[in-house]
Formats: structure tokens, C-alpha cells, sequence
């Protein structure tokens, strides 16, 4: 290898060995905080500020204490969820909650049933128009929901407090879910809605079927309008709870 072709090699690697873009990496995580959304029997999110202000030495200290469900805002739904002896939040291998990201659009759909289900049909619209998902993807439905984000009528269907007779919202269909498991061999999946079934479920099939794979879910998934349908790559980072069934999630998108 000519010395200049070297050269050039070592200094592209060296580029994207170190290439934190911050014009292309997309956080997709709500903050959380006392108003977070959150199921409608579960715990919000709080934060005790114990500790706040200037100190008799002089300098500045804060120290809270939080607390709250591990199922409040953008969260991570461990396999054991709903499904006995598979993994718990901790058991998750990181490769399995990162990888090449499959946006699936159904603002559509939607539009004309807010209860929908993502089901095969989608899927292949999106494989026609941007070629077979890749094996170990992760798939993220699309639904445009995060537009009512911080309005809880309109994004759970009710408001009652403790109220999940009256859920509204969409999700993803059984089929949709064995699908993407068995013939597309996907890592993980995720919504930008508060739950993976739709708010009519009263079974949690797609949570009981993921979770049987040992597929993680991701929920309440923010700025998927600023994501290619495909391209980008998906960091989800949950809080390691040991025996979880979920946790509080960070995820995010580097752009390609
Ligand atoms: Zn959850």
C-alpha cells in the first residue's frame, strides 16, 4: 500500500471510530419527570430534591431521590413481563437492544382507526417500497401518536385516573408479531405509543408472544418523525434493574 492510501485509511478510521455527530444522533426519549405519561395503574415518576443549595463551605450541592414504576414514559418492557423464566431487565445482552433500525409508518391507518393493529399488511407495504427487513433489526411502528404526547385523553383515550377499560391507542397484531419473530428474526420491537397491543387488549398477546421470544419492547418512543424508515442505527440503553420487568429507558438514533 502506497504510503498516501495509508494515510488516508488510518484518518477515515480514525474518524468513524470517533464520530459522536451531534447533528446526527436523535435522542428518542421522553424526560422524565412528575407529569411523565404513565399506565394508568401504575406509579409516576417523582423526584425528591433532598438536597438543593449552597452549602456553609460555600459551594453549590444538589442530591435528589426519585422514584416511580419501571413502566413510566419511554421505558423498556423486559421478556419476563409477561413471560415466566425468560429474561428480566438485567439478563439482556446490550447487543440485543441495539442494531439497524426498521421505522414502520401507519399515520394512515391510524387516521381512520386509532385502535389499529400494525399486521402483515404493513409490513409488506413496507418491505415493497424499501426491501425485506434485515434479520436482527429493530422494528418501531410509526403511529404519529407522539403528537398527543402530555395530553393523556388523547393519547391513552381516557383520563379517569386507574381507568384501562377505555384505552384507545394502536399497537401491533398478533400475526405482525410472529411474523417479524419467525420469518424475519428481529432483535427487538417498539412503539411510539404507551403499550405494544393496542389499548382494546385485554389479553396482551404481542406482549405475552415477544416476551416468549425473549424479544425486549420498547414504549412511549419519541421523534421517530425525525428517523428514516430505514438507515439509522438504535441505541435503547435501559436502567440495568436486577430481576426487572422493565426499566426506564434511554434510546436513541444515530443517523447513517
Ligand atoms: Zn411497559
Amino acid at each position: 500500500m502506497r504510503p498516501v492510501g495509508f494515510l488516508l485509511c488510518v484518518t477515515l478510521f480514525a474518524s468513524s471510530a470517533h464520530a459522536a455527530d451531534a447533528k446526527k444522533l436523535i435522542d428518542m426519549t421522553y424526560p422524565f419527570a412528575e407529569d411523565t405519561l404513565h399506565w394508568p395503574t401504575a406509579k409516576p415518576f417523582h423526584l425528591e430534591k433532598t438536597s438543593e443549595g449552597r452549602t456553609a463551605a460555600g459551594y453549590w450541592y444538589s442530591a435528589y431521590e426519585y422514584s416511580g414504576a419501571e413502566h413510566v414514559g419511554t421505558h423498556l418492557d423486559a421478556p419476563f413481563h409477561f413471560a415466566e423464566g425468560k429474561w428480566t431487565t438485567d439478563q439482556i445482552p446490550l447487543a440485543r437492544t441495539i442494531g439497524p433500525g426498521v421505522i414502520i409508518d401507519v399515520r394512515s391507518a391510524v387516521g381512520a382507526d386509532r385502535d389499529h393493529r400494525l399486521n402483515l399488511q404493513d409490513i409488506r407495504a413496507w418491505e415493497k417500497r424499501f426491501g425485506r427487513i434485515p434479520k436482527e433489526s429493530i422494528v418501531l411502528m410509526y403511529s404519529g401518536w407522539g403528537k398527543y404526547w402530555g395530553n393523556r385523553k388523547q393519547y391513552f383515550g381516557t383520563d379517569e385516573p386507574g381507568d384501562v377499560a377505555n384505552l384507545h391507542f394502536p399497537g401491533f397484531s398478533q400475526e405482525a408479531a410472529e411474523f417479524l419473530i419467525k420469518q424475519r428474526g428481529v432483535k427487538a420491537v417498539g412503539v411510539d405509543t404507551p403499550s405494544i397491543d393496542h389499548g382494546p387488549s385485554r389479553d396482551f398477546i404481542v406482549h405475552q408472544i415477544l416476551g416468549g421470544a425473549n424479544v425486549p419492547i420498547f414504549e412511549n418512543v419519541a421523534a421517530l418523525d425525525r428517523l428514516p424508515a430505514k438507515g439509522a442505527t438504535i441505541f435503547a440503553i435501559p436502567m440495568k434493574i436486577k430481576g426487572g420487568s422493565g426499566a426506564p429507558l434511554r434510546i436513541f438514533a444515530q443517523l447513517p
